[in-house]
C-alpha cells in the first residue's frame, strides 16, 4: 500500500453540507442517511436545528458520533437602524450559543448586503456603508465569539449577491477583515463564489500564510458544488461535481498548497434537480463525484 497521492480526494474528509438534501429530508432524517451511507460530518442550516430542536439535534449528533464541519450561518449585519444592528448582533451570539453547544469548528458567516426595510426591499445605495456595518458587526461578535472559543469563517459570496446577501465578495476582501480584525476570525472558501477570481490562488496562499497566535490558519472550511452553464436560477441552481465547469482538483490543490487539511464540505442548492431526486440516490452521487471529481 502507498499513501494517497495528493490527486486523489480522501473520502474521509467528505462532508455533507445538510442544505443539499434539505427539500427531502429533516435534519434527523438526514443525519440518519448520513449514518447509513457512512458519511462523518456534517454541516447543518439553524433553520434545520430549530426545527428539530437544538438539545434534541445535539444527542443525535452525539450518537451518531458527527463532527461538525461547520454550523450554517450567521451574519446579516446590515441594518438600516441602530435597533435593527442590535437585533442582529443579539441574534448573531444566539448563533454562536448554538455552534457551541453542537460543537461544530466553525460558525459560517454570510455577512449580508445593503440594508434592508421591513419588507426586505433595499434601504440604501451605501454599499461602502453596507461593508463598514459588516466590519463593525464581525468585530463586535469576535468579542463574544472569541473568548468561547468558536471560530468565525467569512463566507465570501459571489458579486451577484452584493445587494441582498453578502457584500464580501473576494477572497482578498475576506482577508482584509481577516488581518484587520485578528484572532478567531478565517474563510470559508466555497469553490461555487470563488472560482472565478483572477486572484484566487494567491488569495488561498496568503490565508494559508497567515496564522493566527495559536498557530491555526485562517482556511476553515472548503465548500463544494459545481457551476452550471447556463446557471437558470441564481440561488438554487448549483450543479454537483463534475456537471460544470469549475476545475475542483485545481482549487483543492491550492487549498491543499496552502496548509488546508480539513472538511471537503458538498454544498448544492438544487431546486430542479437534487432536490427532487431521491435523497439516497444523492448522497451516494454526492459520495462517488467526491471521489471521482474532487
Ligand atoms: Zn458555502
Amino acid at each position: 500500500m502507498t499513501a494517497p497521492s495528493m490527486t486523489t480526494p480522501d473520502p474521509a474528509r467528505f462532508s455533507l453540507n445538510t442544505a443539499t438534501v434539505r427539500a427531502q429530508w429533516t435534519l434527523a432524517q438526514i443525519i440518519d442517511g448520513c449514518t447509513r451511507h457512512g458519511i462523518r460530518m456534517i454541516s447543518p442550516w439553524r433553520d434545520q436545528v430549530a426545527k428539530d430542536g437544538l438539545k434534541a439535534t445535539a444527542v443525535r449528533v452525539r450518537d451518531a458520533e458527527l463532527v461538525l464541519s461547520g454550523y450554517c450561518r450567521g451574519g446579516m449585519f446590515p441594518a438600516p437602524d441602530a435597533s435593527g444592528r442590535a437585533a442582529a448582533a443579539d441574534d448573531n451570539r444566539r448563533a454562536v450559543d448554538e455552534a457551541l453547544a453542537l460543537g461544530a469548528r466553525c460558525l459560517v458567516l454570510v455577512v449580508g448586503g445593503l440594508p434592508k426595510r421591513g419588507d426586505g426591499t433595499p434601504a440604501s445605495k451605501d454599499l461602502a456603508g453596507a461593508r463598514a456595518m459588516v466590519r463593525d458587526g464581525i468585530a463586535e461578535l469576535l468579542d463574544y465569539a472569541r473568548p468561547a472559543g468558536m471560530p468565525l469563517a467569512i463566507e465570501p459570496l459571489h458579486p451577484m449577491y452584493a445587494a441582498d446577501r453578502a457584500c464580501v465578495n473576494t477572497m482578498a476582501h475576506a482577508n482584509a477583515l481577516c488581518d484587520e480584525l485578528g484572532d478567531g476570525l478565517g474563510i470559508a472558501v466555497d469553490v461555487y463564489h470563488v472560482w472565478w477570481d483572477p486572484d484566487l490562488r494567491q488569495e488561498i496562499a496568503r490565508a494559508g500564510r497567515a496564522r493566527s497566535a495559536n498557530g491555526k490558519s485562517r482556511l476553515l472550511a472548503f465548500h463544494l458544488s459545481d457551476w452550471l452553464v447556463p446557471t437558470r436560477d441564481m440561488l438554487v441552481d448549483r450543479g454537483m461535481m463534475g456537471d460544470g465547469v469549475i476545475d475542483l482538483p485545481l482549487i483543492r490543490s491550492w487549498m491543499e498548497d496552502a496548509g488546508y487539511r480539513g472538511a471537503h464540505e458538498v454544498e448544492i442548492f438544487s431546486a430542479g434537480n437534487w432536490w427532487k431526486r431521491d435523497p439516497d440516490e444523492v448522497l451516494a452521487t454526492c459520495k462517488t463525484r467526491h471521489a471521482a471529481m474532487c
